[in-house]
């Protein structure tokens, strides 16, 4: 089993230990530099890249704006097709579904296409505890798996491992799970990938259920979507006997000829391809080709919620490329693990903090693991203005703390912590509301800015330690202003 994100402290925390990792941070800096060089050139060679951002932007707007009806048309589209629709409101709803599908068919082992929704929802931690075996058979996840680590990142989960760190995971893990690695096993990527692929083979071919996600679920056909590199979903996804695939509900889209945008957009901004090697697409089921039953699992988990946010619902777009992490100078340091979430990087800080709140220490640290730069922005393919989202999601969390549903509205809870701030932004309210205490306020703090101090006191010592406090004018601009435009202008 996985390592899990439970009960992880805040953002600046757990990433002073990654921080301070030199292993990890070459890792990450080699990667990330490598992949987001590939994919400027990807999207380069596109004159109608601008145009294509936008229609996906649109398209995944339109979608969610209509969400309720396009669910309604997957689940008549799916089930007209032969599969079966289930409705899962959070993770244990989706994972007591999975499970007892399972257990129906009698099986003990899945084999699974790497899924960011069944990782969100902890489903092979779900199905360990009712005795089932989830394998994954991505081979990044299957090195996180067999590491027993955490995913640090949504393309390449195993991202923090250099070559020499998974050959001795391969080493010493793979007979516990299934036929073991190699005899003398080195650390060149053509002997990791046979030794995987020997490892998965004898999975593929014994096990009679597949679990997924999908990248796309299109409304008119109910037809399902999964882009991946290396074969392994295509194979999960037609051998067994029963597939079942969990998605999040923003994974729809209307059309077929909507994927026209998608399938150009995503493999550029996430491996840089200008396609997938593998797209698989299956509509419910067919005689004597693939699986013999289909079972799709519609996620809110949160989503809902999200979508009631007129500035967050944005988050909603993402297509899971990861091209923001890529670009990001804040996750190219800390490394995926400090986010606390299967969603690290730019866009798992807004992600996260809207389907699980604001509650956690981890969740309100979040939207602060930023400095605003705006790369993600410029590079996401459906233009998710994250640094919007996170400055709104900063509102949040010191004005109130976690967002509630009540009723069609999404409100604030009280927070606990975080009161200094608050009781700062009330007094600055009140002074600008004021104007005449503000302009008293002024001239006295002109008048005795020889006094005032270099650093400020108690927990506003270690801010001022390294910054310089600005310099207060000997005269308010405002009196400037009256005394040499006569009160002309506006100043008043
Ligand atoms: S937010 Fe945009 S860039 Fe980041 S993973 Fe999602 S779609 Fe890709």
């Amino acid at each position: 089993m996985s390592g899990t994100f439970v009960g992880m402290p805040a953002f600046p925390v757990a990433a002073r230990e990654a921080v301070g990792d030199r292993t990890l941070r070459s890792n990450l800096r080699h990667a990330t530099r490598t992949i987001r060089d590939k994919r400027a050139r990807a999207v380069a060679e596109l004159d109608d890249w601008a145009a294509l951002r936008e229609a996906g932007k649109q398209i995944k707007d339109h979608t969610l704006r209509h969400l309720d009806r396009y669910l309604v048309q997957v689940e008549e589209t799916v089930t007209a097709a032969g599969g079966t629709v289930h409705w899962a409101a959070d993770a244990d709803e989706a994972n007591e579904i999975v499970a007892r599908l399972v257990e129906e068919t009698g099986e003990s082992e899945v084999v699974k296409v790497k899924s960011m929704a069944t990782q969100e929802i902890a489903l092979n931690e779900a199905l360990e505890a009712r005795g089932i075996h989830a394998y994954e058979t991505d081979l990044a996840e299957l090195i996180v798996q067999l590491g027993k680590d955490r995913p640090s990142h949504i393309l390449v989960p195993a991202i923090h491992r250099n070559r020499g760190e998974i050959r001795d995971i391969f080493r010493s893990e793979m007979s516990e799970w299934g036929r073991p690695a190699p005899e003398g096993l080195t650390d060149t990527p053509a002997e990791l990938a046979e030794a995987a692929r020997l490892h998965l083979r004898e999975k593929f071919l014994r096990a009679k259920v597949g679990v997924s996600g999908a990248n796309f679920v299109v409304a008119e056909t109910g037809t399902l979507v999964v882009v991946e590199s290396e074969g392994n979903g295509r194979m999960c996804l037609t051998l067994p006997e029963t597939l079942i695939s969990v998605v999040g509900i923003e994974k729809i889209v209307p059309r077929w000829q909507d994927l026209e945008v998608f399938l150009q957009t995503l493999p550029r901004s996430s491996t840089a391809e200008r396609m997938n090697p593998y797209t698989s697409m299956w509509t419910g089921t067919t005689d004597e080709d693939g699986p013999r039953a289909f079972h799709l699992v519609l996620l809110d988990n949160g989503r809902t919620d999200t979508l009631a946010d007129e500035v967050g619902r944005q988050a909603l777009r993402c297509i899971r490329c990861s091209a923001c992490l890529n670009v990001c100078p804040v996750y190219e340091r800390a490394g995926g693990h400090a986010y606390g979430s299967v969603y690290p990087g730019p866009i798992g800080a807004i992600l996260s903090p809207q389907l699980r709140g604001t509650g956690s220490e981890i969740d309100a640290s979040l939207p602060y693991a930023s400095s605003l730069c705006g790369a993600c922005y410029e590079v996401c393919p459906v233009a998710i203005d994250i640094p919007e989202v996170l400055v709104h999601l900063r509102e949040r969390v010191v004005q109130g703390g976690p967002a509630v549903r009540d009723g069609n509205r999404v409100v604030l809870k009280p927070a606990r912590g975080h009161a200094a701030e608050r009781a700062a932004m009330r007094a600055a309210q009140w002074a600008f509301t004021h104007p005449g205490a503000l302009r008293t306020g002024q001239r006295l703090a002109s008048r005795t800015r020889r006094l005032h101090p270099r650093t400020l006191p108690g927990p506003g010592r270690a801010w001022s330690g390294s910054r310089d406090l600005p310099a207060v004018p000997a005269e308010p601009f405002r009196d400037w202003w009256q005394r040499t435009h006569g009160g002309k202008g506006g100043a008043k």
